[in-house]
C-alpha cells in the first residue's frame, strides 16, 4: 500500500511560515500515529513568478492535479501589485481551482470555548458553534452570461447574471448531504425563491435529490436573508448550510466573525471524486499572505493547522485524528497559549508562530 499523497503549496508573506507549523504537524501524525503522506511541495503565487515568471507553472498545476490532496498557505503581497492580471499571484490560485474544478467551498465556523470572548456576539451565542457553509464556487451570478457594463440611451447600464443548470446545483447539494452524513444528518438550503427564479429551481432540485437519495437527511429550507438575520441570532440552529456562490461568499464571511480571528478560520475546495474515490480537494486558511506582519514570527499558524484536520476528515476519512488535533487546539487555547492576533492589549507576551506549533504539538502528545 502506498501513502496517500499531499502537495503542499506554502506561496507568499506567511504562508511558508504558518506551512512550517503544519509540516510538524503532517509529521507527528506519520510517527506517532501511523499516517504517514508522501508529501511533495511547489511554488505557487508570487515567489512561483519570481522563480519561473508564471503564478502557476504547468508542472505544478500537473502536480496537483496527481496527488490525494493540496494544501496551500497565501498568496499575493504589495510587490506584485503593479503585474498584469495574467501575472498576479492570485492567478495560480485561481488557476488550480478552475481545472481542478472545484465547485463546492466548505467553510466551518467552529468556536473554540476559549475564545467565545472574542466574537462580537454573546458568549452564550457562540460558544461550542460548529457548523458548516458549502458555498457554489464556479457558477452563478459571479460567471452568468450576460455580462458587463454598456450604455442604454444617455446613461451606462451594469448587467450579471444568475444562471444554475440542475446539474450544478445536484452536484453541490450532493457534496452538502455527503458531508452532512458524516455530522449531524442536518442541512438547511438557502436561496431567495420568493424573488429569484434561480432560486425556485434550487429549491425543487435541493429537495428531489434529497427525496430520492438521501431520505435519512433532514433538509429545511430558507431564504438566504432571513439565513442572513438567523445566523447572527442563534447560529446554533444549523449544521450544514448549502447555498450558491454569491449568498456563499457573504454568507459564510458573516458566520466566520462569529468566532473571532482571521487566524482561526481553514477552508476546503472540493470536486468531483477521483479513481480512487476520494474529492479533488484543496484545503487553505482563509486569510491572505498576511504582508503587514510577514517574516516577523508573528502569524497564527492555527487557520493553517485547521485545513490539514479538514483534509485529515474529508480526504483521508481520518475522522477521529481531526477531531484529535482539533482538541490539541481547543487545549492550547485553553492552556492560554495565543499569538498576538488572539490577544488584547494588555494581555501579557504573545506566543511566535513556532511557539504555537510547538505547543500543538506538545498537546497532541499528551492526547496520546
Ligand atoms: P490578509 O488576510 O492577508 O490580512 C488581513 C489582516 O489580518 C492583516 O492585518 C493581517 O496581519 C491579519 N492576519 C491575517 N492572517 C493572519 C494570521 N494567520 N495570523 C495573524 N494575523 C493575521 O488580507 P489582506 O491584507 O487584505 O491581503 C494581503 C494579501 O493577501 C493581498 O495580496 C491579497 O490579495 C492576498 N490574499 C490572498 C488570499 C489567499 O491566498 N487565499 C486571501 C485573501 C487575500
Amino acid at each position: 500500500m502506498t501513502n496517500p499523497s499531499l502537495l503542499i503549496l506554502p506561496g507568499d508573506g506567511i504562508g511558508p511560515e504558518v506551512m512550517t507549523e503544519v509540516r510538524k504537524v503532517i509529521d507527528w501524525f506519520g510517527q506517532r500515529r501511523g499516517l504517514a503522506f508522501d508529501v511533495e511541495e511547489d511554488l505557487v503565487g508570487g515567489a512561483s513568478w519570481d522563480a519561473h515568471g508564471t503564478p502557476l507553472t504547468d508542472a505544478a498545476m500537473a502536480r496537483a492535479q496527481a496527488v490525494d490532496a493540496v494544501l496551500l498557505g497565501a498568496v499575493g503581497g504589495p510587490k506584485y501589485d503593479d503585474l498584469d492580471f495574467a501575472d498576479k499571484p492570485e492567478r495560480g490560485l485561481l488557476r488550480l481551482r478552475k481545472e481542478m474544478d472545484l465547485f463546492a467551498n466548505l467553510r466551518p465556523a467552529q468556536c473554540f470555548d476559549a475564545l467565545a470572548d472574542f466574537s462580537s456576539l454573546k458568549r452564550e451565542v457562540v460558544a461550542g458553534l460548529d457548523i458548516m457553509i458549502v458555498r457554489e464556487l464556479t457558477s452563478g451570478i459571479y460567471f452568468g452570461e450576460p455580462r458587463g457594463i454598456h450604455s442604454e440611451g444617455n446613461e451606462r447600464v451594469g448587467i450579471n447574471t444568475q444562471r444554475y443548470t440542475e446539474s450544478e446545483i445536484i452536484r453541490v447539494c450532493r457534496a452538502a448531504f455527503e458531508l452532512a452524513r458524516k455530522r449531524s444528518g442536518k442541512v438547511c438550503s438557502m436561496e431567495k425563491a420568493n424573488v429569484m427564479e434561480s432560486g425556485i429551481l434550487w429549491r425543487e432540485v435541493a429537495q428531489t435529490l434529497r427525496d430520492a437519495e438521501y431520505p435519512d437527511i433532514e433538509l429545511s429550507h430558507m431564504y438566504a436573508d432571513n439565513g442572513a438575520m438567523q445566523l447572527v441570532r442563534w447560529p446554533k440552529q444549523f449544521d450544514v448550510i448549502v447555498t450558491d456562490n454569491l449568498f456563499g461568499d457573504i454568507l459564510s464571511d458573516c458566520a466566520a466573525m462569529l468566532t473571532g480571528s482571521l487566524g482561526m478560520l481553514p477552508s476546503a475546495s472540493l470536486g468531483a471524486p477521483m479513481a480512487n474515490g476520494r474529492p479533488k480537494a484543496l484545503y487553505e486558511p482563509v486569510h491572505g499572505s498576511a504582508p503587514d506582519i510577514a517574516g516577523q514570527g508573528k502569524a497564527n499558524p492555527v487557520a493553517c493547522i485547521l485545513s490539514f484536520a479538514m483534509a485529515l476528515r474529508y480526504s483521508f476519512d481520518a475522522r477521529d485524528d481531526a477531531a484529535r488535533l482539533e482538541r490539541a487546539i481547543d487545549t492550547v487555547l485553553a492552556d492560554g497559549v495565543r499569538t498576538a492576533d488572539l490577544m488584547q492589549s494588555g494581555d501579557g507576551t504573545p506566543a511566535s508562530t513556532a511557539q504555537m506549533g510547538d505547543a500543538v504539538i506538545r498537546a497532541l502528545e499528551a492526547s496520546l
